[in-house]
């Protein structure tokens, strides 16, 4: 292309709205803006008449976009296009995937000592003594220039993303590295990186993004250390609550390696990467003013209500170690007892089998005590690129080998969900259009082609088939006509194969009697049954559903009583303490949940 043309080639815009609670965060970032950069064409974001490179993970975090925020992408030059879809459909990932970080409840206490509210990271007791920390900076010789330095941190983190590519915390680490690569554009020197790094941390200062200013120090720190300049920690040896400012996210890494019984901060916040890390390691902390803290007093740090006990008298004490007894018997008991039938107290067994979405997830439902597999989510099992037959057939292979029993759902791409190997066209209500099994119609290869994977990979292993959106009687049997079909055309053997449906669209509460003549099983998706009933978007920024309203047991209770073949449930629902006993009394007997909730929701059917 000339450049006259690229100047004057039609700029393709639309524009992008935040659903997630936590916003477009330092992680999606990184994740976009990798993804922006693969493509030659300029694209820029604007939000609030300001525009920026979203090449730059630094300019696009600086719109300090929030939910409900709508920015406008505008993508000019050689396949605009193809970099538009792309993009859009990976921020509709990102935005679906974006766990949102909840505010924890806190519990009542009778603590009669001093107490500082606080906010819980992570839930649990930890009563030790007080540790400030403290820090030496340390210098030795090095030989490396600041060049070289920051290729030697690039690396690092590279090699820390992969290394954590299996589980949730990678994307902390390849958002440090594009915060370092782009940092380290203009600054040459150790003295100007740190300028960068001061102007753009204090850039984020009151924006919701300000948690995430500890990941600028990090970088600094990690180029730093391959500088000669090192902190020096220490830490006690024995059982102690670390008290600090704030913790970079590679020291909570550190902290897994001492008598750490708890934490508490003075300056971060619940969605930083530090409250993330605290949180999957488990570790109790909470966020308060520290200043009445002293070092070395004995003190009760209570994450379920939320409170640091200032030296607690000898009651109070007690108190804490009761509920410390309690916690620490309930969390053993839940996790010896996973591989365990969960039975009620009448002794009824419930099946507790797990939501999937890939061969990783699988792996894990299983170590977690999961049953079977409930709900394979195929539209995560690959996300960037149309897979081959044979990588769908080993994928499939892996995770059919785990467990006797395993539902897959097939692709359910549309709503909130995108592949972005799979074009739709632009609706104006995406739920309600193009989605699930629609899509046997309008791109029957790509369905074609995952059936007879699944096929091949059951090779006479009986497996579940499962229709997303069924919506009438008509449809299941085309679907399932359809995949009878794949299977004569290429001669494999299906006897064993059950098909089944998700149940999610409200007309079929009107049809389950005609079902039951067709259907193999029903699995109840309340997460679209509850946004169709209530006629409101689950991703919607501002409505909220209620999510244990009496209409969707209602619901429930209907389709159990009309149903004569097997019904579980896979939506979030079904691992809600608040929901278990409900379902159970609505006749449930199978709740498929995530695999990190597994020995939990186990643990709540027995109280039933
Ligand atoms: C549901 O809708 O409840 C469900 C389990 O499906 P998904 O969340 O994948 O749409
Ligand atoms: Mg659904």
């Amino acid at each position: 292309m000339t450049f006259l043309k690229y100047l004057f080639s039609k700029a393709h815009t639309e524009q992008f709205t935040i659903t997630s609670s936590n916003g477009f965060h330092l992680r999606p970032v990184a994740q976009f803006v990798n993804m922006a950069k693969t493509f030659s064409c300029q694209i820029n974001a604007t939000f609030n008449s300001k525009t920026v490179d979203a090449k730059n993970i630094n300019t696009l975090l600086s719109l300090s976009l929030e939910k409900g925020d709508s920015f406008t992408l505008e993508i000019k030059g050689k396949k605009a296009e193809v970099a538009l879809e792309e993009l859009h459909a990976l921020f509709e990932t990102l935005m679906h995937h974006d766990v949102e970080v909840k505010q924890i409840k806190k519990a009542s206490h009778s603590y009669k000592s001093v107490c500082i509210k606080a906010e819980i990271i992570s839930e649990g007791i930890a009563i030790a003594p007080l540790y400030h920390y403290h820090t030496k900076e340390l210098i030795s010789k090095s030989t490396l220039s600041f060049q070289e330095a920051v290729l030697k941190a690039l690396d690092e983190l590279e090699n820390l993303y992969t290394t954590h590519k299996e589980n949730n915390n990678a994307p902390i680490y390849l958002a440090q590295k594009a915060l370092l690569d782009s940092l380290t554009k203009d600054a040459q020197t150790i003295e100007l990186f740190t300028q960068q790094i001061d102007d753009a941390s204090s850039q984020l200062l009151g924006t919701k993004l300000e948690a995430k200013r500890s990941d600028y120090q990090d970088i600094l720190k990690r180029v730093k250390k391959h500088l000669g300049i090192e902190l020096s920690i220490t830490f006690p040896d024995t059982p102690f609550v670390l008290m600090a400012h704030d913790l970079l996210p590679s020291e909570v890494d550190l902290l897994t390696k001492t008598e750490v019984l708890g934490v508490i901060l003075k300056e971060t916040s619940i969605l930083s990467h530090t409250a993330i890390l605290l949180r999957s390691m488990g570790v109790t902390s909470l966020i308060c003013d520290t200043t009445q803290l002293q070092e070395g007093a004995n003190i009760i740090v209570d994450a379920h209500a939320g409170v640091v006990v200032h030296t607690p008298n000898k009651e109070d004490l007690q108190k804490a170690n009761r509920q410390l007894k309690k916690d620490r018997t309930q969390n053993e008991i839940a996790f010896k007892r996973r591989f365990n039938t969960a039975r009620t107290t009448k002794g009824q067994a419930i099946k507790v089998f797990a939501n999937v979405a890939d061969t990783h997830s699988a792996h894990k439902a299983k170590e977690e005590g999961a049953e079977g597999i409930g709900l394979l989510r195929s539209e995560f099992l690959f996300k960037e690129k149309q897979p081959t037959l044979e990588l769908q057939v080993e994928a499939y292979e892996e995770i059919f080998a785990l467990f006797k029993e395993v539902t897959v759902r097939t692709l359910d791409i549309g709503g909130d969900k995108n592949l972005p190997y799979i074009n739709l066209p632009k609706e104006s209500n995406p739920f309600l259009g193009i989605r699930g099994v629609r899509l046997f119609h309008t791109h029957p290869q790509i369905i074609a082609q995952q059936l007879q994977a699944i096929f091949i990979a059951a090779k006479g292993k009986t497996v579940k088939i499962m229709f997303p959106m069924i919506s009438s009687v008509e449809e299941f049997n085309e679907a399932k006509a359809f995949a009878i079909n794949v299977a004569k055309e290429h001669k494999l053997n299906i006897e064993n194969i059950h098909f089944g449906m998700m149940i999610e669209v409200p007309s079929v509460l009107f049809l389950i009697e005609a079902f039951n003549e067709i259907v193999d099983f029903y699995s109840i998706g309340t997460n679209d049954l509850t946004q169709y009933l209530f006629a409101i978007e689950r991703t919607h920024p501002t409505l909220k559903t209620d999510t244990l309203s009496p209409v969707i047991f209602s619901a429930i209770s209907s389709i159990v009583q009309k149903a004569t073949k097997p019904v579980s449930i896979c939506g979030e629902l079904a691992s809600n303490k608040k929901a278990i006993a409900k379902l159970l009394h609505c006749g449930i007997e199978l709740l498929s949940v995530s695999p990190s909730s597994i020995a939990q929701t186990k643990e709540e059917i027995r109280n039933v």
